[in-house]
């Protein structure tokens, strides 16, 4: 790097370090270049939306800083393009970037999206879609051969970025004396086929049609032509000056190189006049002009009724960087004691890392009176809705709140509770086209239910838009609603099953009682589904219950009750016998009324853990260890009196309580329904053990001809909650 202390002169070698891309970086950016793709023009946008963030950046920083803008107050956006040198120029006044930002942003910090990217392209996704990514810049190597960014930050020098790809770029001190007081000008060498994006009317078109939404000016210097008529002296005096005219300045309307032709002029006017007048020249003259290029008024500001979906679309898509429109929007202003305009959309996708890290971020853009205060507002809206983008404009939060101070503002929870409400309200309105709420649901369910989790207040009104699939459903999903709408007379709980799939829930033993009763039960196959539902507890007074868990009552008659009560006392010997056997493995056996055509289930206790959600919480294990021990699933062995199998088993145990194969059978009953309730089996081996000395047992093989065979222990490990338990957390560990 050059000395700083030393004068800065032309003739000074600068020093000029050479960088190699991230891997990933460089991958993406050969990717780009060459790609066939003829949707290059979304290149500026990228641009446009990069300055325009470095934009807010500075102002958010001159809220609380007046100063850092004192080297320049203007905040725009300049495009220039020039012909002669093939290259097209975007100037902005932004917060610009140090030596480190130019390095570690644009070339060799890793980011998660470059991958993403990558990714969706090869599954087909459009290279439009590389704003969301967060990778945008690179797709200016979509137009031009070469790319230097020159940027002032205020707390640096000026330097200059630069590169044609191919793996590396460079960095230098900008020691060419160009006056660039703060910002970022990133100039576009274009590759010879497109200078189509020199010609004004495409720039234009462009602009309108992907950032008239930028909140800073768009200037587009403009190359123009004008008739001036002037006198021989002067046409003189200006043939003279033209040379030392000075073109580096674009800023304003300014004249440079007049073009001089000869024009005939005034021939045809009266002798006596001709005298008075010098004769005078028609000039043609060059001249650089400057046109505004997004003076749309701010969209939130006007009036919904104006307003088209098409500018809704457009507006969004500039906001967000979605090469797609909204699904849903809502517009709306709140007056009274507090005032504020919004503007919420429902995008048609979840981005790729909407859950991803658990970053708390969420896409409401703040405003205070028209004045762009942050992005990410965070407090503005609940973590669950972070799917929600838009803008948010305030007439009364002060223009200088920070970060910090709204965390504990009045003004912003109030906003924040109203925001809440018109969301749901969206939500709701979408139910009333299935399609777009079925492409809702399926995109953002899991917010809806991460919602339940998190928001308390408005948890009935989330719960009414639940959907799931049912027993009773076919391929298509129910709402509580509905289902409540079905419930059989007697029927006073909602029944439901969490499970890993759809299929291994539909064909569960549990689900097989209760349907064949008549009773729908309702599929849970999300792993939020589990913290959903312990949250939810009952809809429109009914209480939601699981199917396989202790405790579950069917509505049933007298003679029902009575029959049940008969089984009970005729297998309680069998009960005790099987609990003997198993021990710790379970807290009881217990005869059942839910078996229709299994021998047996497994059953976890009402405030334990489901299987469903121990499979969960061990895949988790490592995030949180504690739980495990006294969560951990309860289990409980519920037997089928209305079953050959435990009749046969209950006959052979009342006749000879010793009987050998009696414990291997219950052994092995309770695994296989350890596998069908949904949990893992801790020692597979034994169990296979067991098995296989059935099948020796069917084909009449006498067990000590296979040498070694009893020497695998058949102990299944401990269960956890009993004693054992200890043992296993260490494992986990
Ligand atoms: P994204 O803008 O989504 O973060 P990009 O690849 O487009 O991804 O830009 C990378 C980073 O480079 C930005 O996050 C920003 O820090 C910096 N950057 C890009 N353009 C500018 C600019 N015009 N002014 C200041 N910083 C910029």
């Amino acid at each position: 790097m050059a000395d700083p202390a030393a004068p800065a002169t032309m003739e000074e070698e600068t020093e000029v370090e050479t960088f190699a891309f991230q891997a990933e970086i460089a991958q993406l950016m050969s990717l780009i270049i060459n790609t066939f793709y003829s949707n290059k023009e979304i290149f500026l946008r990228e641009l446009i939306s990069n300055s325009s963030d470095a934009l807010d950046k500075i102002r958010y920083q001159s809220l609380t800083d007046p100063s850092v803008l004192e080297a320049n107050k203007d905040l725009q956006i300049t495009l220039i393009p020039n012909k002669e040198d093939n290259t097209l120029t975007i100037i902005d006044t932004g917060v610009g970037m140090t030596k480190a930002d130019l390095v570690n942003n644009l070339g060799t910090i890793a980011r998660s999206g470059t991958r993403s990217f990558m990714e969706a392209l090869q599954a087909g996704a459009d290279i439009s879609m590389i704003g969301q990514f967060g990778v945008g810049f690179y797709s200016a190597y979509l137009v031009a051969e070469r790319v230097q960014v020159t940027t002032k930050h205020n707390d640096d020098e000026q330097y200059i970025w630069e590169s044609s790809a191919g793996g590396s770029f460079t960095v230098r001190r900008d020691e060419s004396g160009e006056e660039f007081p703060r910002g970022t000008k990133i100039v576009l060498y274009l590759k010879e086929d497109q200078n189509e994006y020199l010609e004004d009317r495409r720039i234009k078109e462009i602009v309108k049609k992907h950032s008239q939404f930028i909140g800073y000016p768009i200037h587009l210097q403009v190359q123009k032509e004008r008739e001036k008529e002037i006198s021989d002296d002067e046409a003189e005096e200006e043939e003279g000056e033209k040379k030392e005219e000075d073109e580096a300045d674009g800023e304003a309307k300014k004249d440079d190189e007049p073009k001089i032709e000869e024009v005939d002029s005034d021939e045809e006017e009266e002798g006596d006049k001709k005298e008075d007048k010098k004769k005078k020249k028609k000039i043609k003259e060059k001249y650089t002009d400057v046109e505004e290029l997004n003076k749309t008024k701010p969209l939130w500001t006007r009036n919904p009724d104006d307003i088209t979906k098409e500018e809704y679309g457009e507006f969004y898509k500039s906001l967000t960087n979605d090469w797609e429109d909204h699904l849903a929007v809502k517009h709306f202003s709140v007056e009274g004691q507090l005032e504020f305009r919004a503007l919420l959309f429902v995008p048609k996708r979840a981005p790729f890392d909407l859950f991803e890290n658990r970053k708390v971020k969420n896409n409401i853009k703040l405003y205070v009176r028209r004045v762009f205060i942050m992005e990410n507002a965070e407090d503005l809206i609940p973590e669950y809705l972070n799917f929600v983008k838009g803008v948010v404009d305030s007439e009364d939060l002060p223009l200088n709140i920070s970060r910090e101070m709204l965390q504990h503002n009045k003004i912003l929870k109030v906003i924040r509770k109203n925001l809440v409400k018109k969301c749901l309200e969206l939500f709701q309105e979408l139910t009333e086209d299935a399609e777009s709420f079925k492409t809702f649901y399926e995109q953002f369910g899991k917010n809806l239910k991460l919602g339940i989790h998190e928001d308390s207040q408005n948890r009935k009104k989330i719960a009414d838009l639940l959907r799931y699939r049912s027993s009773a459903s076919g391929e298509e999903m129910t709402s509580l609603k509905d289902y409540v709408s079905r419930m059989k007379e007697n029927q006073t709980q909602i029944y439901y099953i969490t499970g890993e799939t759809h299929d291994q829930v539909s064909s569960s033993a549990f689900v097989e009682r209760v349907t064949k009763r008549g009773f729908e039960v309702l599929y849970m196959v999300e792993p939020i589904d589990e913290y959903c539902v312990q949250q939810l507890k009952d809809y429109e007074g009914k209480t939601l219950v699981s199917v396989t868990k202790e405790g579950l009552e069917l509505p049933e008659d007298e003679e029902e009750k009575k029959k049940f009560e008969e089984q009970k006392a005729k297998f309680e010997g069998l009960c005790k016998v099987m609990k003997d056997i198993l021990d710790k493995k379970v807290e009881k056996v217990v005869v059942s009324k839910r078996l229709v055509s299994s021998p047996c289930c497994i059953v976890t206790s009402q405030y334990g853990w489901t299987a469903n959600m121990e499979r969960i919480m061990k895949a988790q294990a490592l995030r949180d260890t504690s739980t495990m021990g006294y969560m951990a699933a309860k289990k409980q062995l519920e037997i089928n009196p209305d079953h050959s199998i435990i009749e046969t088993l209950r006959q052979k145990s009342d006749g000879d309580k010793n009987d050998k194969s009696v414990k291997d059978l219950v052994l092995l009953l309770f695994e296989t329904s350890l596998m069908s309730s949904g949990f893992t089996l801790e020692s597979p081996q034994s169990h296979a053990n067991r098995i296989h000395r059935m099948i020796k047992l069917g084909l009449g093989i006498d067990d000590d001809e296979v040498p070694g065979a009893e020497e695998v222990p058949e102990e299944l490990p401990p269960l956890e909650g009993g004693e054992g338990d200890d043992d296993r957390m260490e494992e986990v560990d």
